[in-house]
């Protein structure tokens, strides 16, 4: 079959490999769809901490189960919770395996979904909705990293919010945040294509290359800041400001993954009695969550699914987003066009 393969550093091509072997407690899917994440860009670029070449990209894949298995039959469309986790350490052992001190993932730390079929453990499978599109359903894996993040800071209706960055995690987070009733949302990033498909989903966009976001929120806030913060960026710039932009008491929320220490304003975490909460994946229990709720959003899902490239010229697509022109918020491979 054909896969997308991590060969090594800025090396990803397609190539003939052969098929997945069949494992107890396991059955096959024939994958439809699979996304491209933050994390495989960092995989291409030779700079995850955990991936070793030769390894088959994808963790956000959705398919077709292709062999009766004992829970599944021939036909069912799925989604397969990725996330691996030892058993043994404290947090696997006291209910929280989403932060196992060793947490691996498909297509990150064993072959992933970029290919045309796979094995995937009966027990990590969840039904998809079945009037729900595959366009929408392969951004389940990114929307349940969202429920976790509104789980942690616990979001309310009616409060206000700041997201910044809108990469395909900070958008997500403003579809999740409108759904829920949030008074206003501000998304706030550099690239004019991405925030015009932020305006498109009826979010306040701020072009923070051109515009001072500190000044907008607090114009809008009668001077206070928000009342929650979603850092979906990893920017310097962002972990200096964040404190600053949210008011006395506000949260904030580090979604995004910051690959070095960065400085942050902690006397206003002082002065303002500030919570900032990590979030890390999500749990199996919020992945279910995930599926059912594609179908609630799915018009909006859809949206920010920007491009869709066939198996066989995926190699191309990390030229693709990282292309500012181009557009791309969340790519995704059809792995059926071989
Ligand atoms: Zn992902
Ligand atoms: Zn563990």
């Amino acid at each position: 079959m054909k896969a997308l393969i991590y060969a090594g550093p800025k090396q990803a091509i397609v190539k003939e490999v052969p098929d997945p072997t069949p494992k107890e407690g396991a059955v096959k899917i024939d994958v439809k769809y699979c996304g491209i994440c933050g994390s495989d860009i960092g995989i291409y670029l030779g700079t995850h901490p955990r991936a070793k070449a030769p390894l088959v990209f994808g963790h956000e894949f959705i398919g077709t189960v292709a062999t009766d298995g004992k829970k599944f039959k021939k036909g069912d469309r799925v989604a397969a919770f990725p996330l691996l986790s030892c058993g043994k350490c404290l947090a696997c052992r006291t209910g929280n395996s989403h932060v196992c001190n060793t947490l691996g993932l498909i297509g990150i730390d064993v072959d992933g979904g970029i290919c045309e079929s796979i094995y995937v453990d009966e027990d990590v499978l969840f039904k998809l909705p079945e009037d729900v599109s595959d366009r929408a359903a392969v951004t389940v894996e990114p929307l349940a990293v969202i429920i976790r993040a509104v789980h942690q800071i616990k979001f309310q209706a009616l409060e206000s919010a700041v997201i910044i960055g809108a990469g395909p995690i900070g958008i997500l987070t403003g579809i999740v945040l409108k759904n829920i009733g949030a008074s206003k949302i501000f998304i706030s990033d550099i690239n004019e294509k991405r925030l015009e498909l932020a305006k498109e989903l009826g979010l306040n966009t701020v072009n923070s290359s051109k515009e001072n976001l500190k000044d907008i929120v607090k114009a809008a806030t009668d001077g206070e800041g928000c009342d929650v913060l979603f850092e979906c960026s990893g920017s310097e710039a962002a972990a200096m400001d964040m404190t600053e932009i949210t008011r006395v008491q506000g949260r904030i929320c580090m979604v995004s993954v910051h690959k070095q220490p960065h400085k942050v304003d902690l006397r206003q975490l002082n002065f303002k009695e500030q919570l900032i909460i990590g979030t890390r994946v999500y749990t199996k229990e919020e992945f279910r969550q995930a599926v059912d709720y594609c179908k609630v959003l799915e018009k909006d899902l859809e949206k920010i699914v920007t491009h869709i490239v066939p198996l066989r010229e995926s190699d191309k697509a990390f030229d693709l987003i990282a292309d500012m022109n181009a557009g791309a918020v969340k790519v995704v491979v059809d792995c059926t066009q071989k």
